[in-house]
């Protein structure tokens, strides 16, 4: 029986886990849930999966959330509160695996303590290993964790890379990646509309249902940019060997091209239980509780090649990667403040790549060999991205 922590519990990745860890009860048991505010949803999660502990980041709704318990059946669930805590239970003794969850930054820290304390990290937090990159790997190696990814391209292309294959290592037969991309919902509106598209519009997502900021990323595919960058950390390749193909059906989740010319694909409908399943069982395989794919219904698969005229956040993300040092940190901060101001219509759509634009270009990529040169980085582009929304919307 393995004990699992799930950081980011009920985000949308969260929620998909514990639907396939009730359907393992016999090899996982929940130790730890966090959330950083819904505690409605956490105590649902509570009740159902009686974890021994759990983080509410807010300190007000961990208070009101422990009164909660007093009254009900689950009152011997540890409650703890503030984002160091969130550290603490992702090294608890009795956590082997760790579920890394949480969207954006906030992941960083308890990510890389999981790394750092040897568990098996299943990586969803994408955004976490484009700030640390080489920071993660070195811990990942150093206590000999385990570290498998859940972003579905990732995962496909881990499923295809040869047996014995470990994350962080160069796959020396392994030539290309193709990483696909849905082209999200406004693959083929016209450019000229785009400034007027609202935030329900873009997180609207045509085939997977995620949290809001990585919708939004989707739509203007920074989402792809940092699955780049994410792919040439796990994989260990440089951006040329990453080609990114938009295939609008969603059912190839991406492949690996060899040097004899043999290109390995992993499909499957859609649903990130899949990833996480995989995870879960690796290096086995159980049920996901996800249809099996039904190729008839698929019966066409489509690829083209990116637009970066329609998604100057795909480009952004390859002049951050080859600028290096803090600049993929930068990248980041800036796409967090700027998704976040469009989603309260602070700002366009297309206002997005023009913040990140003008952040990066206030920045030098000087090295990111420490992690509080990555923290302070990430908090003057936070700051600097906020100054330029406020001069844009001035
Ligand atoms: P979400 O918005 O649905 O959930 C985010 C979770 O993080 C919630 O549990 C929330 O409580 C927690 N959280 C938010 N801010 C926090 C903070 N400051 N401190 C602590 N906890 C905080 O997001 P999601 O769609 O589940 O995505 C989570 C991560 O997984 C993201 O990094 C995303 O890029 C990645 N990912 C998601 C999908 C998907 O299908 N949803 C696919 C691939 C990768
Ligand atoms: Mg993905």
């Amino acid at each position: 029986m393995k004990g699992i922590c799930i950081l980011g519990a009920t985000g949308s990745i969260g929620v998909s886990t514990l639907d396939v860890v009730a359907r393992h009860s016999s090899l996982y048991k929940v130790i730890a849930l966090t959330a950083n505010t819904n505690i409605d949803a956490l105590y649902e999660q509570c009740l159902e999966h009686h974890p021994e502990v759990v983080v509410v980041v807010d300190e007000h709704k961990a208070r009101i959330f422990e009164e909660k318990l007093k009254s009900s059946t689950i009152s011997d669930i540890k409650v703890l509160s503030g984002a160091k805590a969130l550290e603490h239970v992702a090294t608890l003794d009795n956590v082997d695996s760790v579920m890394a969850a949480i969207v954006g930054a906030a992941g960083l820290l308890p990510s890389l303590a999981a790394a750092k304390a040897g568990k098996t990290v299943l990586l969803a937090n994408k955004e976490a290993l484009v700030m640390s990159g080489s920071i993660f790997m070195q811990a990942v190696s150093d206590s000999g964790a385990q570290l498998l990814p859940i972003d579905s391209e990732h995962n496909a292309i881990f499923q295809c890379m040869p047996a014995g294959y470990k994350t962080g290592m160069q796959a020396k037969q392994a030539r290309r990646i193709l990483l696909t991309a849905s082209g999200g919902p406004f693959r083929e509106m016209p450019v000229e509309q785009l400034a007027d598209v609202t935030p329900a519009q873009a997180v609207a997502h045509p085939n997977w249902d995620m949290g809001r900021k990585i919708s939004v990323d989707s739509a203007t595919m920074m989402n792809k940019g940092l699955e780049m960058i994410e792919a040439c950390i796990l994989f260990d390749m440089i951006p040329s060997q990453i080609q990114v193909v938009i295939h609008p059906q969603s059912v190839i989740h991406s492949m690996v091209d060899y040097v004899d010319g043999t290109v390995l694909a992993q499909m499957g409908n859609p649903d990130m239980r899949i990833p996480i399943a995989y995870s879960m069982a690796w290096p086995e395989r159980f049920d996901s509780g996800v249809d099996p794919l039904n190729i008839f219904d698929v019966g066409r698969m489509d690829f083209e090649e990116p637009n970066l005229e329609r998604f100057p956040c795909l480009r952004l993300a390859y002049d951050a990667i080859a600028a290096g040092g803090i600049m993929p940190t930068v990248l980041n901060a800036a796409n967090e403040i700027a998704v976040e101001a469009f989603l309260n219509e602070q700002v366009r759509f297309t206002d997005i790549p023009v913040i990140i634009e003008r952040c990066m270009e206030k920045f030098e990529a000087k090295a990111a060999d420490t992690l509080e040169i990555i923290l302070a980085a990430d908090q003057q582009a936070r700051l600097a991205s906020a100054q330029i929304i406020g001069e844009l919307t001035n």
